[in-house]
This record gives C-alpha cells, structure tokens and sequence, in this order.
C-alpha cells in the first residue's frame, strides 16, 4: 500500500494502515495512545505489544515486543520513524542494549549505514571493558562496553526495547561517555512512565514511540 491516510504509519511505500489490534488497543487504553513521535506511531506499537503477567517473577508485567519484531512492515515503520525523528545525519552509530536492544539498533545501523556498538551484560565482552552496576525493575545487573567501542566524540544513538526504572539506560549513556562517545539520542520502543524512568535519565532526553 502506498497511500498515506489517517491512520498510516510510514513513510510512503510500505506505510501500513493501522488494523482491528491497534483498534482495540485504543479501546481498551480507554483513550488516545500518546508517545514522541505521535498517536498512530504509539498505536502501532501497542497494536504490537503481548502482555505477559508475571514473567521473568511474579508481579512483573513484561512487555513483550516480539510480535512487533516479527512483523516486517510495522517493524520497518517503527525503524524509519526513529531514523526520522533524530535525522540520520545526527548520529555516527547505533548502541543497542543487551538483548532485545540488538534487533532494534541493527536495523537502524543498516538502514543508515552505520555501524552497532553492543552494550553487553556482565562478562559476554571478549576485551578490556568499561563496567556500570546498577538496580533493575526486577533485580541487578551490570552492563559493560568494550573501551575502545568509540572514537573520541563519536556521536552516539543509543536504544532499547522498554524503559523502566530507567537504571538500564542510565548504565549505557554513563558508559557511552567514559568510553569517549557522546550520547546523540536515547529511544526506546516502549516506556512505563509510571516508574520514572524518564525523570532518572533527566536532564537527557527520551524519545519513546509509545509512553503508557
Ligand atoms: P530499567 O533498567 O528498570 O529501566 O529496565 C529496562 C530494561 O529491562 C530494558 O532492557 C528492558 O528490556 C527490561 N525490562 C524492564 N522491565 C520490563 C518490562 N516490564 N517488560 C519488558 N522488559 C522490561
């Protein structure tokens, strides 16, 4: 499909006319989905978004992206989206988090032609790595990046699935920077504003395609 009506998400072709979930998604939020890069692009991903009650422990809601990665058009919309929202002149490369981060970050790495830098879980980085500890939403954790991943000043996007507590993110753009990057962008997918992840990462700026 190629037109562009109220409703679509994407630029021209490929762009996707929102369908029945994204409709129900509306319903049931009882109101107009809101994120940074607008009401449809938010409905996309909620209409892509499974609800998993009690994962990985109990009183968890996990929010499950992969039915949003698995779909090509909505997957290739919410990648050109964030491309579109930061210009992809104003970043050199693409950081993308351990694990679900990777999926995102690749995509948009190839669809500008630069490269990813993995920000990685404890002990997965092969040479000489710079270290973050910090607390999740469910739990601890540490992240590392290699400390040459950067050239000095090299601008960096940096994203994620879900922002949370925001302890993840803030982790990665403090590694970003001891590492000599500078941090270009932060996106995520998803936000759960009720945590206050955005508040912690503040004064930096989240971009989040759907806030609930
Ligand atoms: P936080 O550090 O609390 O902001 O947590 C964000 C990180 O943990 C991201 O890498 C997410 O993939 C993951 N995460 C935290 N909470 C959730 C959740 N409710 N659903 C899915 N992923 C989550």
């Amino acid at each position: 499909m190629t037109e562009r009506s109220e409703g679509a998400v994407g630029p021209g072709e490929g762009a996707i006319r929102l369908g029945e979930a994204a409709a129900e998604a509306v319903a049931r939020a009882g109101t107009e989905l809101r994120g940074d890069s607008g009401p449809a692009m938010a409905r996309l991903v909620a209409s892509r978004v499974l609800d998993v009650p009690d994962f990985p422990k109990p009183d968890v809601l996990f929010k499950d992206l992969m039915p949003l990665f698995a779909d090509g058009v909505a997957f290739r919309a919410v990648v050109d989206g964030i491309v579109e929202h930061h210009g992809r002149d104003s970043f050199d490369v693409v950081v993308g988090i351990e694990a679900r981060g990777f999926v995102v970050a690749a995509a948009i790495a190839y669809a500008t032609g630069k490269g990813v830098v993995p920000v990685r879980k404890a002990g997965k980085l092969p040479r000489a790595a710079y270290a973050e500890s910090y607390a999740l939403e469910y739990g601890e954790a540490t992240l590392e990046v290699h400390q040459d991943a950067f050239t000095a000043g090299q601008r960096a996007l940096v994203v994620d699935d879900v922002l949370a507590t925001g302890g993840t993110a803030r982790a990665t753009l403090d590694l970003v920077e001891r590492a000599g990057g500078t941090v270009a962008g932060f996106t995520v997918l998803l936000e759960l504003s009720f945590l206050g992840g955005r508040e912690r990462l503040s004064p930096r700026g989240v971009h989040a395609l759907l806030t609930v």
